[in-house]
């Protein structure tokens, strides 16, 4: 039974979904007006871990996630570059879409963008103006907080306490706390001005307000209930609040059945600003930090709790990525490696045990609010065994079994947790120069830099058992020319490449 912290009920509770077997979720997208930042990416990873974590659980996901490409921040920045909102909410979105991917974060299974979501925008809005929940003023439509008894439920708040958290101005400049009924009151509709983004619609041509956006989309492509809704602590309020209490006026059921909150990622235990120089954008990170290790980090603290970013955390995460991934290359080669008939070197029911009791621990600090930093502490305690089961052993083939057993469950487990290996690619950073090596010295023709090492190490091979000591020191110099690291092994010639 996976047991998730909920936002509305303030505690762990057993998460049940709605429909045996699948799970629908929604988490907040971006206002696509900017490259998003590092404190984006952590509310984005997070739900990623918790979706892929959930689909290996054996559920059916569908994930949905907006893009709010219509807003004052792109209208405003169309205007300083003196384009329009839609080739700045396009930009935007393009990138945020390469950025998600190149963090290693899955796509959703459906992204509405806001600005083509209007039609079942504006039927919410005149569902709440029907109910006498939301009124009009001059082209604007406001919802009328106090009309909902339930408002403050999910982010604990007394509305007779209630500060206005929605100073909001109209898309004129002009204030809106003299036009609505209550100051409580929010935008659900905003009347725009000539040459904004606008459609038309029963309180004249006008865009929607954001909140309105979440509901309406959710709404139409889970359905109401659904299971999960997601995004940063920061939109408990007033953003999900809105939502929330649109949805629940406006359809007359439950909005999401369980509300989940990441907590706010800082930089140095600063709160990220412009002014503070500390803002950092994903994908400028990306350039000098690994994806996996960026994940390592992010995955290192709960999703909960506050989450600082700085550069030793980011080289301690990169120690950790390495080391999982030396293991896994030591035992890959090691059993590549293992001998038929050589008596068995390791216990190998011990490692088998060893692998199936890191994924009893993993699954056990998942299902417990998809405990990721314990959930790790398991890997890496298996890391841990299968680095000492092998350390200076020759396997036999029995052996063999057994540390496959252990590579797949790390394998497996750190995919779930969504952090990229980058193994495969260890021969990207192989140098050009080596194929020419292989070409003069193996006479090696193709173009592929992992195959030219391969070669010139058989090369090396053959020339040793010739006796041509010439040419095999030719081979491992020109290797080591160029940043390789050959070790002589009993199973033969090991090469690790250090730049
Ligand atoms: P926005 O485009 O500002 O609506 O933010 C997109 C998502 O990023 C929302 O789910 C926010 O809650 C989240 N977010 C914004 N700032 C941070 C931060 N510093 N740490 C974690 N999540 C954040
Ligand atoms: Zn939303």
């Amino acid at each position: 039974m996976i047991r998730l912290y909920d936002t509305k009920q303030h505690k762990k509770v057993d998460f049940v979904p709605l429909h045996e077997g699948e799970v629908r979720m929604y988490v907040c997208g971006p206002t696509v007006y900017n490259r998003i930042h590092i404190g984006n990416a952590r509310t984005f990873i997070s739900f990623d871990m918790i979706r892929r974590y959930l689909a290996w659980r054996g559920y059916k996901v569908t994930f949905v996630q907006n893009v709010t490409d219509v807003d004052d921040k792109i209208i405003n920045r169309a205007a300083e570059e003196g384009r329009t909102a839609s080739e700045v909410a396009q930009e935007y979105t393009e990138a945020f879409i390469s950025d998600m991917h190149a963090a290693g974060v899955e796509d959703p299974d459906i992204r509405p963008k806001a600005t083509e979501e209007i039609p079942a925008m504006i039927e919410l809005v005149q569902s709440l103006v029907d109910k006498g929940h939301a009124y009009e003023v001059d082209g604007d439509v406001y919802f009328s907080v106090r009309s909902d008894p339930h408002y403050g439920t999910l982010s604990g708040r007394n509305v007779d306490e209630m500060e206005s958290g929605h100073r909001e101005l109209r898309a004129d400049g002009q204030g809106l706390e003299d036009r609505k009924r209550d100051p409580l009151d929010f935008a659900l509709w905003k009347a725009a001005k000539p040459g904004e983004p606008s459609w038309e619609s029963p309180w004249g041509q006008g865009r929607p307000g954001w909140h309105i956006e979440c509901s309406a989309m959710s709404h139409k492509y889970l359905g109401l209930p659904f299971d999960i809704h997601g995004g940063g602590q920061d939109l408990v309020f007033p953003h999900h609040e809105n939502e929330r209490a649109q949805s629940e006026c406006g359809c007359g059921t439950t909005f999401a059945n369980y509300w989940m909150h990441s907590g706010m990622l800082q930089v140095n235990s600063e709160k990220m600003s412009k002014s503070l120089g500390n803002f950092l954008l994903l994908h400028e990170v990306l350039e000098d930090a690994d994806p996996g290790a960026l994940r390592m980090l992010m995955l290192q603290t709960h999703y909960r709790s506050p989450l600082d970013f700085s550069v030793e955390r980011m080289d301690e995460a990169n120690a950790a990525l390495t080391r999982v991934m030396n293991a896994l290359e030591a035992a890959d080669w090691s059993c590549s490696n293992a001998t038929d008939g050589a008596p068995d070197a390791l216990d190998g029911t011990a490692l088998c045990e060893s692998a199936s009791a890191c994924r009893d621990a993993f699954a056990e600090a998942m299902d417990d609010d998809f405990n990721a930093p314990a959930a790790l502490g398991s890997i890496f305690t298996l890391v841990g065994e299968l680095n000492t089961a092998i350390a200076g052993k020759e396997l036999s083939l029995a052996d063999a079994e057994a540390v496959v057993v252990a590579t797949d469950a790390i394998r497996e487990l750190i995919a779930v947790l969504g952090i990229s290996l980058a193994e495969e690619d260890a021969a990207a950073d192989y140098p050009v120069e080596v194929i020419g090596l292989a070409s003069d010295l193996a006479g090696y023709g193709g173009d592929d830099a992992m195959q030219a090492v391969e070669a010139l190490l058989e090369a090396r091979a053959l020339a040793r058992q010739e006796k041509d000591w010439a040419k095999a020191d030719a081979v491992r110099d020109g290797l080591v020319g160029l940043g390789f690291i050959i070790e002589d092994t009993p199973q033969g010639a090991k090469v690790t490449y250090q730049g």
